[in-house]
């Protein structure tokens, strides 16, 4: 993760996005949706695995820029992050509609 973000914090530097829409969360969530629409195109058009995995990449870029914009500290991105995760392994997986599996905060 470190490596990640000092990459993405360089990229932030280098194209003087602080202050500017950049690093403007609702900006953000346009550039959010429109990679997610690209992912779905990879995969629901059965895109090479390259194409996947770039699309993916655009995503993860983009979330880690979500903290670089916060001003997130890797240690409260870490933090953050093992909270969420012990959150979800105590999570139940069920059998839902359609013969699919979910593992989620069920009420009932
Ligand atoms: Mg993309």
């Amino acid at each position: 993760m470190k490596d990640f973000y000092e990459a993405i914090k360089k990229f932030h530097d280098k194209f003087e996005m602080k202050g500017t829409n950049n690093e403007d969360m609702n900006f953000r969530l346009n550039l959010l949706i429109e990679e997610l629409g690209e992912l779905a195109q990879a995969v629901t058009k059965g895109k090479s695995r390259e194409e996947v995995m770039e699309e993916n990449i655009d995503l993860l870029n983009l979330v880690i820029g979500n903290f670089v914009s916060m001003g997130a500290s890797l240690e409260e991105i870490d933090s953050a992050f093992w909270k969420k995760y012990d959150k979800i392994m105590n999570r139940k997986k069920k059998k839902i509609e359609g013969g699919n599996y979910r593992v989620s905060d069920f009420k009932n």
